[in-house]
């Protein structure tokens, strides 16, 4: 805990922000974003593809504060599902909220959402979106309700270390929604969210158990063996059939099992993000696992 918090303030300073964005792809954040460019993500997703894997594509850049960059967000969001059409590529996309304008005001988040939804609508293109901290989680259900309620090819993602989390699945059940769950990845203080990874290892088993038995497409998205096997022999007991459910991982992160699950006859997606905007993103995967910190500087001793 003391590392991640390390980890988030020392990565938040200026100039580490602006050294890490110029060199930092070199460096070994490219382990885990696919590139700049929608081209190099779309030969990410290729390759993914011709092993078995699906791919749910993700246009890096958050907490956006002009209904501007918004809109341009939306914009480069849209390219990428005609890439998804046009490339037959087997992928659908993933959003956050705050990128689509939701700290702005959760209105321009919803018109660039739904401009979204009608594009992937008549490609036949899944969105799903993604939960930020958690004063964004009453707004981004918000949207994703009323998007649900336009088209149900949208769906979002439930955070296993929040307390309200039972509730809010349980609302998302009602509903029939497909929905992603995940321990959590953002510094939450423990009046809203578990301290201790053993009470949300729990709470995660837990959710799974619930959206599963409410007869919901559940994605699992973990690189935990034990909630693994938890989702294998819950599934095997119940007889849920492999259409309700997949499993999900990071690009980059333990590929060799992404690879194996889809051998096993599992859906298995990876969650390909690529941008300018990576550092956020690359800052969250190295305080989650500080190992990774020294793969980094590994790289930086690399003449
Ligand atoms: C597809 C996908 C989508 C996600 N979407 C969201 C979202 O919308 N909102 C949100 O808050 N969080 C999201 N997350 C992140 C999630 O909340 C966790 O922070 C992250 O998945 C790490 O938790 P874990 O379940 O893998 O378990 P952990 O207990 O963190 O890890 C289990 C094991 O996985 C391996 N591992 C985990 N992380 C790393 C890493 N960074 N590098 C190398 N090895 C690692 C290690 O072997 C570790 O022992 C998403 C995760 C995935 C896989």
């Amino acid at each position: 805990m003391l590392a991640r918090k390390a980890i988030l303030s020392v990565a938040g300073n200026r100039f580490m922000t602006r050294a890490m964005t110029r060199h930092g792809l070199k460096i070994g954040a490219g382990r885990f974003v696919a590139g700049v460019s929608l081209q190099d993500a779309v030969e990410a997703t290729k390759r993914l593809n011709d092993q078995g894997l699906a791919v749910t594509l993700d246009l890096l850049g958050e907490g956006v504060t002009s209904r501007d960059d918004a809109r341009a967000m939306a914009e480069g969001c849209a390219e990428i599902l005609g890439a998804i059409e046009r490339e037959r590529l087997d992928a659908n996309l993933s959003v956050k909220p705050t990128q689509l304008g939701l700290t702005i005001d959760p209105e321009v988040a919803m018109a660039n959402a739904a401009h979204l939804q009608d594009i992937a609508r008549q490609a036949g293109i899944f969105i799903r979106v993604d939960m930020e901290s958690s004063d964004t989680v009453d707004a981004t259900l918000d949207v994703v309700k009323r998007l649900h309620a336009r088209e149900p090819n949208v769906g979002t993602v439930i955070q296993a270390y929040l307390y309200r989390s039972p509730k809010d699945l349980q609302e998302l059940a009602e509903l029939g929604m497909n929905v992603r769950l995940v321990k959590g990845a953002y510094l939450e203080p423990p009046s809203v969210a578990y301290p201790a990874k053993a009470d949300v290892d729990v709470a995660f088993k837990q959710l799974i158990a619930q959206h599963l038995s409410a007869g919901c497409y559940t994605a699992v998205a973990t690189h935990d063996d034990a909630i693994i096997a938890f989702t294998e022999s819950f599934v095997r007991e119940k007889g849920i059939p492999r259409s309700q459910f997949e499993f999900q991982m990071l690009y980059g992160i333990r590929p060799e099992r992404q690879r194996e699950l889809a051998r096993a006859g599992y859906r298995t997606r990876v969650y390909v993000p690529f941008g300018v905007h990576w550092y956020p993103y690359f800052v969250r995967r190295l305080a989650e696992r500080p190992a990774n910190v020294w793969f980094v500087l590994a790289n930086l001793m690399k003449p």
